[in-house]
Order: C-alpha cells, then sequence, then structure tokens
C-alpha cells in the first residue's frame, strides 16, 4: 500500500513517508520561515515522531533559538536545500514536515497560520484558517 503521506527533496535525495494523518496543518508567517522557504510562508505538517520514516538520505539541521528560549532545528537537503522538517526541542513528540515537499500536496488543508503579524501585506488567507498574530501559547505546531 502506498503511504497517503509521502514527500522528499527537490533533488530526490532525501525521501520520506509519514504514517497516518497529520496531527495538524499550518501555515508559518513569521520573518525565519519566509526568509527559509524563501516564500511568504512554509506549510508545516505535524505528525507524532514515530510516524515519520526517512527512507533515503541525510538532513543537514540548522538549529537557532527561538523567541521562548527553546532551540528549533531546520532541517533541509544538503544538495538541493530544499526545508524538509522542522523539530523543536520544548515539543520532541513531534515533526513538522514541509507542506511543499509532499508527493500529494491536495491532502494540505491548513487550518491556521502562526505569526500573521509578519504576514506579507498582500496576502489574504481564507476566513476558514484561524489566523494567530504570534505562537499561541499551548499551541503544538
Ligand atoms: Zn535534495
Ligand atoms: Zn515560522
Amino acid at each position: 500500500m502506498t503511504p497517503k503521506f509521502s514527500g522528499g527533496c527537490l533533488c530526490g535525495a532525501i525521501r520520506y513517508r509519514c504514517e497516518g494523518v497529520p496531527l495538524s496543518i499550518g501555515l508559518c508567517q513569521c520573518e525565519r520561515c519566509q526568509r527559509q522557504s524563501g516564500s511568504a510562508f512554509l506549510i508545516a505538517t505535524v505528525f507524532a515522531r514515530e510516524a515519520v520514516h526517512f527512507d533515503a538520505g541525510e538532513l543537514n539541521i540548522y538549529s537557532v533559538t527561538d523567541a521562548n528560549g527553546s532551540t528549533l532545528n531546520r532541517h533541509f537537503c544538503g544538495t538541493c536545500g530544499s526545508a524538509i522538517m522542522i523539530t523543536l526541542d520544548r515539543y520532541p513528540e513531534i515533526r513538522s514536515m514541509m507542506g511543499g515537499t509532499l508527493d500529494d500536496k491536495s491532502v494540505l488543508k491548513p487550518s491556521f497560520s502562526l505569526w500573521c503579524s509578519s504576514a506579507q501585506p498582500w496576502l489574504r488567507l481564507p476566513e476558514a484558517i484561524t489566523q494567530h498574530p504570534e505562537y499561541p501559547d499551548g499551541l503544538i505546531a
């Protein structure tokens, strides 16, 4: 059976698959995610840690201390630079897979957006997407 949530990087070196369905799908419009994605936002498709399997390739990691003092790790392909995954030291039980790397992007139905306070002014999200000005306390994404 082909897993529904499979994906990989632009050059094909990194391949992954996720079991089950995402815990959440959200956008992040923070300045750092705009910079990493080279676009207006990135799409975080959140799975439990044990649901994510890498079948090929080795990820490079860029780690920074985020606004609340915890470490945020951006995992990317060292060959083509595609952003693949974000992990947060304060939420070790989850993996945020970058939605644009999925093979079937029709499954992406984001329900919220973080950091709308730094959104590009020309971007209007549908009302069905809950829009948080920053990263609300208690949200795991
Ligand atoms: Zn690659
Ligand atoms: Zn962000």
